[in-house]
């Protein structure tokens, strides 16, 4: 028997497993809950890391994702997909085609190309289906300023505009540069959200102390919930960026390096009582 409840949005989030918890699919699933949806998964690849550092990817083999695809979203429609670490051309590739024989959903695309700790996840074959397959069918990518300027194949040197024009010319919906890692690292961070025809909009935040594991995560998979809800992308955008900064402000240390954003500080304070 069905029980009657009211009804949530539901994100499909894809992407690899942290077994820290920083990042991947687990932040995902409290960005996207915290934000007012249900997170439906596929996860892509296992990973060996922890706070510190990725020592490893075990992509998952794409027969058993095409398989938990069909079964999964012929009973739990998606309302919103949000895409994170990729991690074999095998994943691209089943992406690439879910997405084509799912149309009218919008897509969140976190290109996620090199871990906090350094390692690199993904090559440049790996972007260059990346920017062929998936760039034309993403409605927003959320990349940070290095991953802006691989994406789009630019000299290390090319502004956050040139990076996005590139990105918006090869079939993005909407880019959304993050500026924490602006070689200025000045105290103010800016943000910047480009589309096609649109003027730019940025939005500037306070640089916080220290180190995060899975901000992009939480950012793109925060936008995701949002969109699957309804809301305008620009408006989407401005909250989930908020969200983003306060997850960052209550982030704490579950291990020795990079801290855990705080995804569901809300939770925290309303049982003490504290208002936002
Ligand atoms: N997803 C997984 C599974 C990861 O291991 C990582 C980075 O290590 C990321 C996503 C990206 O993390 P961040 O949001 O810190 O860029």
């Amino acid at each position: 028997m069905r029980v009657q409840t009211t009804s949530l949005p539901l994100v499909l989030a894809i992407g690899g497993h942290d077994p820290s918890g920083g990042a991947g699919i687990q932040a995902d699933i409290e960005a996207i809950g915290a934000n007012g949806a249900h997170a439906v998964t596929l996860i892509t690849c296992l990973t060996e890391q922890n706070s510190c550092n990725v020592q490893a990817l075990h992509p998952v083999e794409p027969q058993l994702l095409s398989r938990q695809a069909e079964l999964l979203l012929a009973d739990s429609p998606a309302d919103a997909i949000k895409i994170g670490l990729l991690g074999s051309l095998e994943a691209v590739d089943f992406v690439a085609a879910l997405i084509q024989s799912h149309p009218g959903i919008p897509v969140v695309l976190d290109p996620v190309l090199t871990a906090g700790g350094g390692s690199k996840l993904a090559g440049t074959t790996l972007q260059q289906s990346m920017r062929e397959q998936l760039l034309p069918q993403c409605d927003l990518i959320t990349p940070n300023i290095p991953e802006a300027i691989s994406l789009s194949g630019l000299d290390s040197d090319a502004t956050p505009e040139d990076c996005a024009n590139r990105l918006l010319g090869l079939g993005a919906g909407a880019v959304l540069i993050t500026g924490t890692h602006e070689p200025t690292q000045a105290n103010e961070i800016t943000h910047r959200l480009y589309r096609t025809g649109v003027p730019i909009i940025t939005s500037q935040c306070q640089r916080l102390p220290g180190e995060y594991h899975g901000s992009g995560c939480t950012l793109a998979a925060a936008v995701a919930a949002r969109l699957a809800s309804g809301t305008p992308m620009e408006q989407a955008v401005a909250s989930a960026l908020d969200f983003t900064w306060q997850s960052l402000r209550y982030a704490f240390q579950s291990g020795r390096c990079q801290a855990t954003p705080h995804r569901l500080y809300r939770l925290d304070r309303s049982r003490q009582g504290v208002d936002e």
